[in-house]
């Protein structure tokens, strides 16, 4: 895999698209919250234009039928557009029909903006785990080539998953898997460049992260949500472990952001091709 380059991707969903939360964060609730996606996005945006990186936007069907020109300038701004389901829910807790109803809704709610077919998936939460390995499938046989919803990571994956772009074989086809950047650290492995990871960690550390994983061959896939861009997140009570994963560090978040992006080469999801990746 020598020579590809580095893969920045973003999921982008309101600051309220939490899975398995209800009370007023329920998903009837959603559309009387306050809306942070545009303005937060926008900064990013503007961080990745001049840095001149290109991203692969992973967006909820619900945020792309409200904010179509948030869309149109992502697209414009010479970025890709992918899919993170329509209602942000968990691909283990749909189950196979209504994973597939939620895929499609995604599609149809992104296709009015977005001419391309829509090839790259996202499950919220890392969700293609052991028991939604059909959603591998259902990516395949809806035309998806490319998929990054499986982490190497003990608290929402498993440790023993590859940390490289693979193919993952499925009746339907093979689909390639684009897991994201960890490291060990502390005997554990570690996010590394993504969500709590990098909000943990120095933009040097990541950096270093990322040339090791470089040097090996292995792009490096990073992840932000917008909502970690908001200097004032609107606050609300959660769990201790949904707490660590919103609100935890978020100060300072832009700066060391800004410096990853533009220290380190980012490629696109389409150099990443079967040819390229190992079985
Ligand atoms: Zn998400």
């Amino acid at each position: 895999m020598t020579g590809l380059r580095n893969l920045f991707t973003v999921d982008l969903e309101e600051w309220f698209h939490i899975c398995g939360v209800g009370g007023g964060l329920a998903a009837e609730h959603w559309d009387q919250l306050p809306s942070r996606v545009e303005s937060t996005a926008r900064v990013l945006l503007d961080m990745l234009d001049r840095a001149g990186v290109p991203a692969t936007w992973f967006v909820v069907g619900w945020v792309a039928e409200r904010h179509p020109r948030l869309i149109e300038e992502i697209l414009a701004a010479g970025h890709d557009v992918g899919s993170h389901g329509y209602a942000h829910r968990r691909a283990d807790d749909l189950g196979p029909d209504a994973f597939r109803a939620d895929l499609c809704a995604s599609v149809r709610a992104l296709s009015p903006v977005v001419a391309k077919p829509i090839t790259a998936f996202r499950a919220p939460e890392w969700s293609i785990v052991e028991r939604s390995r059909f959603a591998l499938t259902t990516l395949v046989e809806e035309g998806f080539t490319h998929d990054a919803s499986m982490a190497p990571l003990k608290i929402v994956g498993d440790t023993s998953l590859p940390r490289h772009p693979h193919l993952r074989r499925t009746p339907a086809g093979d689909i390639i898997e684009l897991p994201p950047l960890v490291a060990d650290r502390f005997g554990h492995v570690m996010p590394m460049g993504w969500g709590w990871g990098l909000r943990m960690s120095t933009a040097r550390r990541v950096l270093q992260t990322m040339e090791a994983a470089n040097r090996r061959g292995i792009p490096a896939v990073l992840t932000v949500h917008p909502w970690e861009l908001d200097p004032d997140p609107p606050r609300v009570r959660l769990r201790a472990g949904l707490w660590f994963s919103h609100y935890f560090r978020l100060s300072g978040f832009r700066d060391r952001l800004q410096q990853v992006v533009a220290d380190a080469d980012f490629g696109r999801i389409a150099d990443i091709s079967v040819s390229t990746v190992s079985p």
